[in-house]
């Protein structure tokens, strides 16, 4: 049989004449992680208008598609859930934050800060990035949050605290895979663990750390007995 000729050939030539076309409306752009082309870009965020085309032509409506969401660098198009990872700038930012806040909680919860936590501290948070941080600052901003804190509850692990370490792991928890995960507390933990064993205070913030990294109780118990055994 002859191509073009028959029922199927039929099919090939209507197809060619009616089809769907989708015509794409930006309604908003940003910065997201493409998993297409892998790495931070800018995108689009698109709304489809599909139509009945007839000879290329677009005839009839056939109601809304998407949002979706084209990569500026790859023109692959996903759908919205990808703007749920964070770029990796702004995940190195979620990293950093949480280094910074994990330090200055274990800190307080030691009350007066020896030199040797300071300066455990001040190197994480110096290798999260924060690359100017000094034991000086730390320091400052421990007797700040002891003012702010004890103003409020007169404790030492207060829940100002907690609320600020859940503000900074709560969201980055979903992103990091567990080593990443028991690698903060650990630094917490080495944090702590600079000046003498732990505290009941430093176990406090050190346990309210992992439940807000999601780690369980029993590995939180197993990690934080881990640190104290040096390798
Ligand atoms: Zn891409």
């Amino acid at each position: 049989m002859l191509p073009g000729r028959g029922p199927n050939g039929r099919a090939a030539r209507l197809a060619r004449l009616l089809g769907t076309r989708t015509s794409w409306t930006p309604v908003g752009d940003g910065e997201f992680f493409c998993p297409g082309c892998g790495g931070d870009r800018n995108y689009q965020r698109l709304t489809g208008q599909r139509r009945f085309a007839l000879l290329g032509v677009p005839v009839l409506p056939r109601g809304e598609t998407g949002p979706v969401v084209e990569c500026a660098a790859c023109r692959r198009h996903f759908g919205t859930d990808v703007l749920d990872h964070p770029t990796t700038t702004r995940f190195s930012a979620m990293l950093r934050d949480a280094v910074h806040t994990v330090a200055l909680a274990v800190l307080a919860a030691g009350g007066t800060c020896s030199r040797a936590a300071l300066e455990t501290a001040a190197a994480g948070v110096r290798a999260a990035g924060f690359e100017d941080c000094t034991e000086e600052q730390l320091a400052a901003l421990v007797d700040a949050v002891a003012a702010d804190t004890g103003r409020f509850t007169g404790e030492p692990c207060a829940a100002g605290l907690a609320i600020e370490l859940h503000e900074a792991l709560d969201p980055l928890a979903p992103h990091l895979a567990a080593p990443g995960r028991e690698s903060i507390l650990l630094q917490g933990a080495r944090i702590a663990l600079a000046d003498g064993p732990y505290t009941p205070a430093e176990r406090d913030t050190l346990a309210t750390v992992g439940a807000a990294l999601t780690i369980c109780a029993d590995d939180v118990h197993r990690l934080l007995t881990a640190a104290r055994t040096p390798s």
